[in-house]
Parts: structure tokens; sequence; C-alpha cells
């Protein structure tokens, strides 16, 4: 039998028990920080020293954290579907944790991209960017990541696999930050959808929508069992 498309896309709820913070819940991360002054275009040309200093801050930690059990999940359910992730986030658990299908909307922190030249990107081993560091055209280089107010050039190619899902789940976003929040509305109608995470918010506009509203790590052990009972 055919395997059937599974889409899981995710957000920064799915790493929060890896101990990375989220950005909108309380003691989240925009409480220290405010968005205009570390992740927008305006920021990087007016202060690119702190705008580098706090993303320093995120890949540091990030290469502290390790793949929880949800980013697991997602590798197992390979054994049973066609899965492809989705995710909003920066850091490299999924791929830590073995999936082998990641596409990443916002870009990638464990990358450099030159300021100059967006298709010059280098893979960082270390923690740090420093001012000064250029690229090879001799562009300072910045974070591979998308801010607030720029194009989501990987926004096209999710969309197309999205319209190919039989299964839809999210894990862990709020759905808040567009255009990515959007991508559930080029989900087939009649593709079943879940949503794993503890908010509670209001989405009775979509359809054939199941919440499980529990953290990611338990909510993927039950939504793993319910998938395999119902689709295989
Ligand atoms: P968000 O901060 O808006 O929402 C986080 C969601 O996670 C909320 O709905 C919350 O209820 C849920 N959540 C919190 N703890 C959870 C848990 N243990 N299990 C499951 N869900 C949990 O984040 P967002 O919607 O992902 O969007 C914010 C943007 O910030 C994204 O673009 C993302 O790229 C970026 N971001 C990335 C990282 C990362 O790479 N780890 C971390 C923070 C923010």
């Amino acid at each position: 039998m055919k395997k059937k498309n599974l889409v899981i896309f995710t957000g920064a709820g799915i790493s929060e028990e890896s101990g990375l913070k989220t950005f909108r819940d309380s003691g989240g991360l925009w409480e220290n920080y405010r968005i205009e002054d570390v992740a927008t275009p305006e920021a990087w040309e007016r202060n690119p020293a702190l705008v580098t200093e706090f993303y320093n801050m995120r890949r540091k930690q990030i290469m502290e954290a390790l793949p929880n059990r949800a980013h697991e999940v997602c590798v197992e359910l390979e054994n049973y579907f066609n899965v492809q992730i989705i995710t909003q986030n920066i850091d490299d658990l999924h791929e830590r944790a073995g999936s082998k299908n990641v596409l990443h909307l916002h870009g990638e922190i464990m990358y450099a991209r030159s300021s100059g030249d967006e298709n010059l990107l280098y893979k960082l081993n270390h923690w740090e960017i420093k001012i000064g560091d250029k690229c090879e055209k001799g562009y300072q280089l910045r974070p591979h990541v998308v801010w607030f107010g720029e194009m989501v050039p990987m926004m096209e190619p999710a969309i197309l696999k999205a319209s190919h899902a039989d299964l839809f789940v999210v894990v862990g976003s709020s759905l808040q930050v567009y255009p990515a929040a959007s991508l559930i509305h080029y989900v087939p109608e009649e593709a079943e959808k879940w949503l794993v995470d503890p908010g509670n918010f209001n989405l009775s506009h979509i359809q054939k929508l199941r919440h499980i509203r529990k953290k990611a790590s338990e909510g993927m052990e039950i939504l793993k069992s319910e998938l395999i009972q119902k689709h295989l």
C-alpha cells in the first residue's frame, strides 16, 4: 500500500522541552528584547553588533540543546508515512534527531549568509559570527534567518508540500506569524488536521481539526498511536 503524505508543521513550541524559549509565551524571548531591535532589516542597518550578538546567543543555546521526544516521534513516523517536516524554527533539532525531509521557512541559524549576496551561505560549526567576518566578496556575514518584514522565499515550496498532504499536523505553533501561519489554508479540505499545542486557541474555523492540548512530547506520542491505529 502506498504510504500517505504526512506533513508536520512545527513552531517554537516543539523545541520548548529542549530548553529553547518560544517567543510569545510568558517568559518567552521577546520579554527581554524588542523585535524591532534585533529581528528586522532596519535593526541590522542601525546596530549590526546587537543583532549579531542576539543571534550568537541563540546559536550558542541551540548548540547546547538536544532534540526531545517530539522530534524523535517525527522521525519514527517515517516508518509508516511519507513525512515532510516544514518548520518555522531556525534550530537544527529536527536534523539532529534524524528527520530526512526538513524545510526551513525562516532560515537556519547554523548557517551564515553574505549580507551582499543572498546566495552565499556558509555552514557554521561554532556559535559566533563576529563583526568583521566577511564573505568571499567582502560583505559582512549575517545570520541566515528571515527577519520580520523580509520575504519568505521557502513559502512557495512549502505551499506545494502542504497542498499534497493527506494528513497535516501542526506542533507548537500559535499560528500567528504570517505568511507561515496561512499554510494550513493550502491543505486539502478532506485532509485530516491535528494541532499538538497546550495553548487555548479558538480554531473552530478550521474544518476536520483535532486539537491535542498537550506539550509536544506527550502530545506526539498520542498522535503517533492515533495515526497508526486509524491509517494503517
Ligand atoms: P510562538 O512563540 O508564537 O508560539 C509558540 C507556541 O508553542 C504557542 O502556541 C505555545 O502554546 C506553544 N508551546 C509552548 N510550549 C510548548 C510545548 N512544550 N509543546 C508544544 N507547544 C508548546 O512561536 P511560533 O508560532 O513558532 O512563531 C514564532 C517565530 O519565532 C517563528 O518564526 C520561529 O521561527 C521563531 N522561533 C524559533 C525558535 C527555534 O528555532 N527554536 C525559538 C523561538 C522562536
